[in-house]
């Protein structure tokens, strides 16, 4: 009789999650060799952050945000969760929403990509209100607070240019991986800013780490920017968490060379950024160059799923061979 001789392996189970939000956090680690080897005694890593359930690095911040506000008791059931995003944040408020039962409403700037408001409204079923693109992420946070002070019973707003849970997020999930993952040898440490919450809370629990951890910030050269998800601090509403003087140094990195960061991330690495990653990627060669030795860390936020269909994203990510 003929026997099976192939030994059908059975698969190792690890561990079953109990809902899609423990798919938040413990992102991977890359290195990014090719880009950075011009550079013999420096490192450079990046967390791929769209690996978080919701597809991005937002997805931190929301969920404790949301759970700080449950446990404090503000976040009750018959509250609708109102915030401002330039879309990030926004499908994530939605999909922890929709988890934990909760109706969500958002204020988006109009320009937002489609696929971003389709995930919110359609997919996640967030009520989404539109501001004047031309205000950009100042205008959905103008809007939001006017939401919220018609009818301030209504809502909970978790603000997340002013909730220290946002940080906070980062303090305990993002820095203490980082460290982890380069094995305690993370010298430097880069981020874009948005809300600021990666960079403060990332920033300030690798320096509890390792106090000789510096700590740069990058930030769109020019005011009018295509660096979606980055602010210009200077001609922005500043954000609550953000405090400057914390910052080693910050990194001002314009739209086109964001762009080509994000050309090159693709040809060179095999990675599919989105545009805030372009612009972490160019601090990160910036700050080589500079420091000359070290181990440098960033974050990717985002992939280039949502950027794909926009004319920027195809101007600068097909090389002009
Ligand atoms: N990149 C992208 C794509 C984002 O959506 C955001 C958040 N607005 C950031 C970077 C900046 O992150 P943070 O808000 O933590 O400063």
């Amino acid at each position: 009789m003929a026997t099976n001789t192939y030994a059908v392996e059975k698969p190792v189970i690890q561990r079953v999650d109990e809902s899609i939000l423990q798919r938040i956090g413990n992102t991977p680690i890359v290195r990014i060799k090719n880009l950075g080897k011009k550079f013999r005694n420096v490192e450079i890593y990046a967390k791929l952050e769209w690996y978080n359930a919701g597809g991005s690095i937002k997805a931190r911040p929301a969920l404790r945000m949301i759970e700080d506000g449950e446990k404090s008791g503000k976040l009750t059931k018959d509250k609708i969760i109102l915030d401002s995003t330039s879309g990030n944040t926004g499908i994530a408020y939605a999909l922890i929403g929709l988890v934990k039962g909760y109706r969500v409403k958002l204020a988006i700037p109009a320009n937002v990509c489609k696929e971003r408001k389709r995930l919110m409204g359609e997919v996640y079923k967030a009520e989404l209100v539109v501001s004047d693109p031309l205000e950009g992420s100042d205008g959905a946070i103008r809007m939001a607070r006017k939401i919220l002070s018609e009818n301030h019973d209504k809502y909970f707003m978790p603000d997340q240019y002013n909730n220290p849970s946002n940080w906070k997020a980062h303090f305990d999930t993002t820095a203490v991986e980082i460290y982890r993952q380069t094995e305690s040898r993370v010298t430097h440490f880069i981020a874009g800013i948005g809300t600021a919450g990666t960079v403060m809370g990332s920033g300030r629990r690798l320096k509890m780490f390792n106090p000789s951890v510096k700590v740069y910030a990058v930030e769109p050269a020019e005011a009018l920017h295509g660096i979606e998800g980055l602010k210009h601090m200077e001609t922005s509403i500043r954000p609550g968490i953000y405090d400057e003087n914390f910052l080693d140094g910050k990194i001002s990195i314009k739209t086109e060379e964001a762009y080509e960061m994000v050309r090159l991330l693709q040809e060179e690495e095999g990675l599919g950024v989105g545009h805030s990653s372009g612009a972490a990627m160019k601090g990160a060669l910036v700050l080589a160059e500079r420091i000359g030795k070290g181990v440098i860390a960033t974050v990717f936020p985002d992939s280039c799923e949502c950027y794909v269909t926009t004319g920027n994203f195809q101007r600068y990510s097909t090389s002009q061979k």
